[in-house]
């Protein structure tokens, strides 16, 4: 019998819910991971870091904790950010310190429509809607760069500077990223997203990058959209997408309004790539902390689950992805539902229905 195969995962559940959705996560994982005869196996390594560890530490993570992950296959990440902490101090402290030193650049985040969880599009009901935001995630808008000054003239008077970063570089990979994704998709689209009427330099650069690389991929076709009329397509027709590519700003916003209109905040996954593999990539729900339902046991753990398989389609395990995709369909579909889309089961009860539920979709592999 050939070798099992391990992949090392740091785990950082952090803050709030992204506890309660890493256990059941990890627990979908190990299922799978004991279904498949010894082909491949989790190795578990869960570090402590968030706002409790800097309440403890002054820091968000240990100081040599980049040093420490480098050496993983992937991260797997909950949610961050408590109040005990202010926004900008844990997420640049923990996630985006991640992201942005690992090169991270490729934020993917498929807006996927379950069945049995409710729509408040009435679209949803009787049309095919499957798409994928495409985020650049290095630069752009969360480059970081920028200051504040002059509070020394005294109150009111302070000014601040946060500049949008826009390579030619940075564009035509996530560019190219998005190209790449929609042409191992049915339709093959990709819609571009900027706002360069008002934003003349580098949503204009990202234009000109964007008309360029398009020519290299004459299959598939192309779209420019401002972003507000995008907010609009995404509810009006939705149908007309497929892969969504925008900044680091918008598409965080377009994503957590497609997750919304999918049903939930709770079912959204998404996945931190670096493609080029040089350093780990970072899985992880879409939703934050949700500090009004933490602790209780009520969260959806959908969006971690389905985290979790884009985890399985990177090491290449693209049947066993679709499983776990499979059993989240099962769950919804007989009725298994978080109080977030409409039902009363717990995180527990979901957790277990998944995991029942990738039995049955091993007998039909
Ligand atoms: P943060 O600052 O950490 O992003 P937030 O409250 O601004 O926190 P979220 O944590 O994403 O943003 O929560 C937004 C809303 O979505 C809250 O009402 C929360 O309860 C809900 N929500 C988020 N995640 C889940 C989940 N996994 N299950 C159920 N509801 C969720």
């Amino acid at each position: 019998m050939s070798q099992t195969k391990v992949f090392k995962i740091a785990s950082i559940p952090a803050d709030g819910v992204g506890k309660e959705v890493v256990a059941a996560g990890r627990r979908v994982l190990d299922t799978i991971a004991e279904q498949s005869s010894g082909k491949f196996a989790f190795d578990w390594t869960e570090f402590p870091w968030g706002c409790e560890y800097y309440a403890q530490h002054g820091v968000m993570m240990d100081p040599n904790g980049l040093e420490t992950l480098k050496d993983f296959d992937s991260i797997y990440f909950g949610a961050v950010g408590w109040e005990n902490v202010p926004d900008h101090v844990s997420l640049w402290g923990l996630r985006l310190n991640i992201t942005q030193n690992f090169d991270q650049w490729a934020n993917i985040r498929p807006v996927k429509f379950l069945p049995g969880v409710t729509s408040p599009l009435r679209k949803a009901d009787d049309t095919e809607l499957d798409w994928i935001v495409v985020r650049e995630n290095s630069e752009g808008e969360y480059a970081g760069l920028g200051g504040r000054n002059l509070s020394g003239r005294g109150p009111g008077n302070e000014i601040a500077l946060q500049t949008a970063l826009f390579s030619e570089k940075g564009c035509e990979r996530i560019i190219r990223f998005a190209f790449d994704l929609a042409r191992t998709r049915t339709v093959k689209k990709v819609s571009s997203v900027t706002k360069s009427n008002a934003q003349q330099y580098g949503m204009v650069l990202w234009d000109e990058v964007f008309n360029r690389v398009a020519l290299d991929y004459p299959e598939v076709r192309t779209e420019s959209v401002l972003v507000d009329a995008m907010s609009a397509k995404f509810i009006l027709n939705p149908e007309e997408l497929s892969v969504v590519v925008a900044s680091n700003l918008n598409a965080d916003i377009l994503s957590d309004l497609g997750s919304a209109l999918a049903g939930s905040l709770g079912l959204a996954a998404s996945a931190n790539l670096n493609p080029e593999r040089r350093f780990p990539s970072m899985f992880e729900p879409v939703h934050g902390t949700a500090p009004d339902i933490a602790g209780q046991g009520i969260c959806n753990p959908i969006g971690a689950i389905a985290s979790a398989a884009l985890m399985l389609e990177h090491f290449g395990l693209e049947q066993e992805a679709r499983r776990v995709e499979a059993a989240i369909e099962v769950a919804t579909g007989s009725g298994n539902l978080t109080r977030d889309i409409g039902g009363n089961a717990d995180t527990e009860a979901v957790t277990e229905a998944i995991v029942h539920a990738l039995s049955s979709t091993l007998a039909a592999v």
